[in-house]
């Protein structure tokens, strides 16, 4: 299964994602599951609902190695950050061969319903918190190479480097 991505340049990455409707309608729940496919058949970490064609306010996210974890969020919302804070690159599925120096919160947590509109609060630390304010960035239209420092990802080592949405799933434990 190939989902094409929508891409930097593509104005659409540009426009703030809308809050999503509860109970989910069948179309919505599509939706979800495509974007699971497609996080995983792109090796990604993490895919925001813009980055395949919707403009809503949903991710996904997939840190372990194993890829059978997905975990979906939907309206998200930050409660709570800690000050201290880690800058690394990252990498963007809508944004191959890029990567973007950004400054994260090591801690965060957040409030977000599930897909059956069940509320959850949780905190999420290093790797997952880098991932959830990279997608929550996609929600606002805004992305990882918007911070200043960029890169072209060079040899098979920095890719490696670049750890959001582009995963060391590519190489497998198992
Ligand atoms: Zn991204």
């Amino acid at each position: 299964m190939n989902i094409e991505l929508v891409k930097y340049p593509d104005t659409f990455l540009r426009t703030k994602s809308e809050e999503v409707k509860f109970p989910l309608d069948d179309k919505t729940k599509r939706l979800i599951k495509w974007m699971i496919k497609s996080m995983y058949s792109n090796y990604g970490i993490g895919l925001a609902a813009v980055q395949v064609g919707y403009h809503s306010r949903i991710f996904v996210m997939d840190c372990t190695r194993a890829g059978k974890s997905p975990q979906t969020f939907i309206n998200p919302t930050v409660t709570k950050k800690s000050e201290e804070t880690l800058t690394d690159f990252e990498g963007c599925l809508s944004a191959p061969g890029k990567r973007g120096e950004v400054k994260r919160h090591l801690r965060i947590t957040l409030n977000y319903k599930d897909e059956e509109g069940e509320e959850h609060t949780k905190t999420f630390y290093n790797m997952e918190a880098r991932c959830i304010q990279h997608e929550l960035d996609h929600l606002e239209g805004k992305l990882c190479i918007d911070y200043g420092k960029t890169t072209d990802s060079g040899g098979e080592e920095d890719l490696l480097k670049a750890m959001v949405e582009s995963s060391s799933r590519t190489k497998s434990d198992d």
